[in-house]
């Protein structure tokens, strides 16, 4: 390898070539789509990552140009002159998605997670002026820059784990002024990172303290100020250029990488002590009206009916825990994905998980992500929520695989450019120090990404 950036924190990205054969990989995991077939995955084709052995795959100018075993690809005309990576004794497979974070705070909450060891359960936590409310004062007094810097920061930890894609949320700033200022450090942090960042407003995260009594008066700024700002914003200003960091080239001269607006997608979170259901379909209906994508968490700690939230085609149902029998019926018919977040069960110490083999089972789509808060899921890692969801959700580790990648990429509907290693797409890809692709679950507590490339911009 050439270039390498000294003296930053980010000393540990170099350069790309142009031109790079990954080759020789013991397995790579394509998740190469079956007969043409464009959404979501489900039931049986889960199970199916597109193997082939001593495969390899060339990437130039940022995108994936050929695919194959190593005899195949090697023959590519661009392969001659191509900077060779050997991934023998290596699974490659394509970057994580991590489709449900919320990187936009500033300190980890150790009180919470004390007081919770002692007995106390979420809901006593926020009662006692924890929980989310927490975050608040932190967020509100941060400057954009120090909220971008620990976005950053997230970010990276998350790409040295093999993810290339992730989704963040707002919500911890919880007025106008927090909230914009929350998706101004996303935007900012997704310009320094290599990776694709989807920004999402997640202003209907609780109700902030001062509106407690008065909640409605808050559900109309969500729709009246916060939804048509995000959704009239231009999220990078006309003519700036992505800034990579000194020493590195952009993959590509456009800008398809970073977002266009403050925020792509409204989330709201439904849950008591959170927003009802009639506040949150107005909140999502604001939000569609106005072109924006939304998702949902829902059925995090009690149950709740869904039928009311389709209409409004939501890109994901997040959590899930408490997902009735009927809605699971539903679910299986529509593209609408399931985002699991065992993560979050095991940080919170519950005993039960998601309905993970219910939802598989009957054919319902289902993805994974870390949901990356400080409250309930302080960590970065894919790997190791694979993990979890395999020891404690009994997914196979194979259907994992596809719910943290390709499903993942759908859950952003981004499975056009993402989430499979396929000519024409982007070349965001994982290497994996491991010669079966059933030991990324199997290890944990450990890091054996080896190398990822993010829209073909190399991180070691
Ligand atoms: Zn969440």
């Amino acid at each position: 390898m050439d270039t390498q950036e000294k003296g930053s924190h980010r000393d540990t990205v170099r350069s790309t070539p142009q031109t790079t054969l990954l080759l020789h990989a013991e397995q790579l995991l394509t998740l190469r789509s079956t007969a043409g077939a464009s959404g979501p995955r489900r039931g049986a084709d889960m199970r199916e990552l597109g193997i082939i052995e001593d495969g390899a795959v060339l990437i130039a100018d940022g995108k994936i140009a050929a695919v194959g075993t190593t005899d195949e690809v090697a023959k590519h005309e661009l392969a001659k002159h191509a900077h060779e990576i050997d991934c023998s004794h290596n699974v490659v497979l394509p970057g994580f998605v991590d489709s449900h974070t919320h990187p936009a705070f500033t300190t980890p909450r150790l009180i919470d997670f004390e007081k919770r060891i002692a007995g106390a359960s979420y809901e006593e936590i926020a009662e006692a002026g924890g929980g989310i409310s927490a975050s608040l004062r932190g967020v509100r007094e941060a400057s954009t820059e120090a909220l971008a810097t620990h976005v950053l920061k997230a970010l990276d930890e998350m790409a040295a784990q093999g993810t290339t894609m992730v989704e963040a949320k707002s919500g911890y700033g919880l007025s106008f002024a927090a909230e914009m200022r929350s998706l101004d450090a996303i935007r900012d942090a997704a310009q320094q990172w290599p990776g694709k960042v989807v920004p999402t407003l997640l202003g209907a995260h609780v109700v902030p303290p001062e509106y407690r009594d008065r909640s409605e008066e808050y559900v109309r700024i969500v729709c009246e100020e916060m939804i048509p700002a995000v959704a009239n914003s231009n999220g990078s200003p006309p003519g700036s250029e992505k800034q990579i960091p000194r020493g590195l080239k952009p993959a590509r001269d456009d800008n398809s990488s970073f977002p266009t607006r403050l925020a792509e997608f409204v989330d709201v979170f439904i849950e008591r002590g959170a927003f009802t259901m009639e506040q949150s379909r107005r909140i999502l209906r604001a939000a569609v009206q106005l072109g924006l994508g939304v998702r949902v968490h829902v059925c995090q700690l009690t149950p709740a009916e869904l039928a009311p939230l389709l209409e409004f085609h939501p890109a994901s149902f997040d959590h899930m825990d408490y997902v009735s029998d009927e809605d699971i019926a539903v679910l299986s018919k529509l593209d609408t994905v399931a985002t699991l977040l065992p993560a979050a069960n095991y940080f919170l110490g519950l005993k039960d998980f998601p309905p993970a083999r219910k939802l598989l089972d009957a054919g319902v789509p289902v993805a994974l992500a870390t949901d990356y808060n400080p409250g309930t899921s302080p960590t970065p890692s894919m790997p190791f929520v694979l993990s979890a969801a395999c020891t404690h959700t009994k997914m196979s580790p194979a259907e994992a695989i596809v719910a943290a990648t390709y499903n993942g990429a759908c859950a952003l509907r981004l499975q056009h450019q993402k989430g499979s290693l396929e000519p024409g797409k982007d070349a965001d890809i994982a290497i994996f120090e491991a010669e079966d692709y059933r030991e990324l679950a199997y290890w944990f507590a450990t890091n054996r990404c080896r190398q990822t490339f993010l829209n073909g911009i190399t991180r070691l």
